[in-house]
């Protein structure tokens, strides 16, 4: 397919990112509002998403470029638009700057969708567990169910008060629509106390499937609850919005020794990182001092996307953050991947 000029020119050089359009900003609640992006007709092949992923923004905020991800509110066949939610985080940078700076007609740099938080294939009936912004894949999955199998669900979404319940009108429509095989639960801890495991076992069957997301301490209580209640683990499946363990600490050095150079670029500077073997780039930046952007650590957010100008590598694992197409172009996940030639050089911005 051949891209016009105009498409060409939101095709950003920063490695793995794309500029979109935000056509509208839809505030949900006082704390949380929608964008919604305006896809070129060339990139919807790259944009195609399955309910549940999300898509990672790149942002500056102070001088600082960094990166988020938002789960995708929308679904396939059901809404026309791509759009994420964004809940304002007390202190937090992005999220605070995305909910003021950002209006209709602003451009921001977005990584195509990724995400395994998506609904399995079967027949049993599925349980949803969504506390705050963890609507958001929650939703999104919610209507696959509805619009695209004829699967039961039970949708249990927590929040302080009603004035935080965001969706709660396309929550309703939905049910009012779909309620013979739908059911809606609001938990309120302004009227009802937080939810307890021993009511989650209320909810436990071993022949259903469930979904949850929100606060850890809310997926902790209510993955609990099932276990309790005698749900196979495997049944169970969690997004988790929070990073993976705060910081980076330096690790020990790796027993084997130095088998690689690898001189990275990130923020501008120059930095000469020794490999050890079987150790990953992210991991020996880390042992080193460099705290580079990551957030799952298993190949499947892309967050620590950079592109390999000099040398070899290889991903030890793809859990499908970067495409083979991304790979052939040079590109690679530093938090799986291994150098394989003596010397290398990989540049992040
Ligand atoms: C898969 C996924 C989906 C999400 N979906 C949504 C959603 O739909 N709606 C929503 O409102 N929020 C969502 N989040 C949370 C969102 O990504 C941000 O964490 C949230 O907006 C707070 O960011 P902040 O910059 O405002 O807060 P801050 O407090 O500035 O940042 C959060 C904290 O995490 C650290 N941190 C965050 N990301 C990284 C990183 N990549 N590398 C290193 N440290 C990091 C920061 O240093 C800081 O300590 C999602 C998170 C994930 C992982």
């Amino acid at each position: 397919m051949t891209l016009s000029r105009t498409d060409t020119a939101l095709l950003e050089d920063v490695p793995g990112f794309v500029r979109l359009r935000v056509k509208e900003v839809v505030r949900e609640t006082a704390e949380a509002s929608s964008l919604v992006f305006d896809v070129p007709a060339t990139l919807t092949g790259t944009f195609r998403y399955r309910p549940g992923q999300f898509l990672t923004l790149r942002h500056e905020v102070g001088g600082e470029v960094l990166f988020r991800n938002y789960s995708l509110a929308s679904a396939p066949g059901v809404d026309a638009d791509l759009k994420v939610t964004i809940k304002r985080v007390t202190d937090g940078r992005v999220s605070n700057s995305l909910l003021d700076t950002v209006v209709a007609g602003a451009e921001l740099l977005v990584m195509p969708p990724k995400g395994i938080f998506c609904l399995r294939q079967g027949t049993v009936p599925v349980v949803l567990f969504a506390a705050g912004s963890g609507i958001t894949p929650v939703i999104s999955i919610l209507k696959q169910l509805l619009t695209s199998t004829e699967r039961k669900v039970t949708l249990v979404y927590a929040n302080r008060d009603p004035e935080q319940i965001i969706f709660r009108e396309e929550l309703s429509r939905l049910h009012e629509r779909y309620g013979a095989r739908m059911r809606l639960v609001h938990r309120l801890d302004s009227i009802q106390s937080i939810l307890s495991a021993a009511e989650v076992q209320g909810y436990a069957d071993s022949a259903t499937e469930y979904y949850l997301c929100g606060p850890a301490p809310f997926m902790a209580t209510v993955r609990e609850g099932l276990i309790q209640g005698g749900v196979c683990e495997v049944r169970v499946f969690l997004e988790s919005f929070d990073p993976v363990a705060a910081e980076v600490q330096p690790a020990e050095a790796p027993s084997e020794g130095e088998s690689a150079r690898v001189v990275l670029r990130y923020k501008g500077e120059e930095h000469q990182i020794a490999v050890g073997q079987g150790e990953t780039i992210h991991a020996a930046a880390a042992r080193q001092g460099l705290n580079l952007p990551f957030s799952c650590r298993a190949a499947f957010c892309g967050l620590c996307i950079a592109r390999v100008t000099a040398g070899s590598v290889h991903l030890q694992d793809n859990l499908g953050g970067i495409t083979d197409a991304q790979i052939a172009e040079g590109l690679t996940l530093t938090c799986q991947a291994l150098v394989d030639s003596a010397k290398a050089s990989v540049v992040f911005d």
